[in-house]
């Protein structure tokens, strides 16, 4: 029988697990093929909720599920962090156990730290102890500055941050905090989601002028303390709350192997997500992509699950003998949680202009669709 090993349970993983299960033939009590999936965590998050935990409009048991819920149809969950990841061999070994594969898939997204010991200053809302310690504070908060801060470049899910800008904001004006308060949004980037080009940019711009939201491009983190943030531009500004974006890099554990690339993320076929190694395939947030135009694709999950299933049908292809036969095309849609029960959907195929990217207006169908999109990566994945 053949074993694949499933390199992280996070959204690229779980796609490619369930997605290996189906193509093989696996069923609950015939395996055709053993799909083996690391994972360090006993839980998963599904990250896109938690802008709305840091406004008390979701809670952990609603965006979290038990990682041995995946055990099935051939597909076995082995917990515990991995220690050495062995491409050449197609190998990876786990509490000192070395388990050897026919196909390999890293999934194993970015490792986050933090820039300038922000911890002791603010929450890192990209986490869910951090989400929820945001929220904790904010139902306390009498009025004052809230700073959301881009702490370095680049971090995954680029509009993160303005989705909680603009949460917070609307929770600010319905708990009448809105005269003596104010939101603030600082980041080294030139402007919001510049990948998706200068139209979704200037319109995404304009949508946190509307609602107040000051925001200050080009500014980079120099150093920070218990009231103040100090800019690389020689700027400085006070808080009185804080949430930031942590520090985004490559996986301690994969600088150590030889799948790192000279970007600092794993170099991949951009079609078909192969590594230099044979049989081995990495996607989602830890890899390094650009788009036909030779821009760089963003690290969001839409892309990631694109990415396993394509990996995933070519995988099963290959097991029955048969070419494979898909490739990965980014395009995709994505949606911006804008206060007020709405979201903008976003989307299109992404390239170096982006003038294939649209933004819509705001709409609760938007809105509803993230909502449908989380309840239905439960149901179908747990
Ligand atoms: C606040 C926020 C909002 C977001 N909103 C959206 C959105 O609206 N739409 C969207 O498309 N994307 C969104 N994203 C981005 C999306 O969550 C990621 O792009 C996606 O999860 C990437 O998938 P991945 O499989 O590459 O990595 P991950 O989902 O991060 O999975 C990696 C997994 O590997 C495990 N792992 C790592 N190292 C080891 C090890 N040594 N041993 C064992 N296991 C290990 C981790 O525990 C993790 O479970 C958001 C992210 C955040 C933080």
């Amino acid at each position: 029988m053949k074993t694949i090993l499933v390199l992280g349970a996070g959204t690229g993983g779980i796609v490619t697990a369930r997605e290996l299960s189906r193509h093989s033939g696996n069923e609950e009590d015939i395996n055709l093929v053993k799909i083996l999936v690391f994972e360090k965590e006993e839980t998963s998050v599904y990250s896109p909720s938690l802008p709305w935990v840091m406004v008390g409009k979701s809670k952990e048991e609603e965006i979290t599920e038990r990682v041995d819920k995946l055990n099935a149809s051939g597909l076995e969950v082995v917990k515990g962090e991995i220690e050495i990841i062995d491409p050449e061999n197609v190998a990876v070994t786990v509490n000192g156990k070395q388990y050897k594969g026919d196909h390999m898939v890293v999934s194993l997204g970015v490792e986050q730290t933090d820039a300038f010991d922000l911890r002791k200053f603010g929450f890192n809302f990209f986490r869910l102890k951090g989400a929820e310690a945001f929220y904790s504070e904010l139902k306390k908060f009498n009025g004052g500055e809230i700073a959301i801060l881009v702490s370095s470049l680049p971090f995954k899910s680029p509009a993160a941050p303005y989705e909680a800008a603009m949460l917070i904001e609307d929770f600010v004006r319905k708990n009448n905090l809105k005269d003596n308060s104010s939101v603030s949004l600082y980041t080294p980037e030139t402007g919001p989601m510049e990948f998706a080009g200068a139209e979704a940019s200037q319109e995404l711009k304009e949508l946190l002028e509307k609602k107040g939201i000051k925001y200050f491009p080009n500014h980079e983190l120099k150093a920070v303390s218990g009231n103040k943030l100090e800019f690389r531009n020689g700027e400085n500004y006070s808080y009185d709350l804080l949430a930031y974006t942590p520090r985004h890099q490559l996986p301690e554990l994969i600088k150590k192997s030889d799948l790192a690339g000279k970007s600092g993320w794993i170099e991949v076929d951009n079609k078909t997500l192969e590594t230099k190694f044979k049989d081995v395939y990495a996607i989602g947030d830890v890899t390094q992509v650009s788009t036909e135009n030779g821009a760089m694709l963003p690290k969001i999950g839409v892309f990631a699950r694109q990415q396993a299933a394509v990996v995933a049908h070519n995988i099963g292809r290959k097991m029955a003998g048969d070419e494979p036969d898909q490739t990965f095309v980014p395009q995709g849609k994505y949606f911006i949680e804008a206060g007020e029960g709405k979201a903008s959907e976003t989307g299109g195929r992404f390239s170096a202009t982006g003038k294939d990217v649209k933004m819509k207006t705001p709409a609760q169908l938007g809105h509803f669709s993230k909502w449908w999109d989380e309840k239905f990566w439960f149901f179908k994945n747990f």
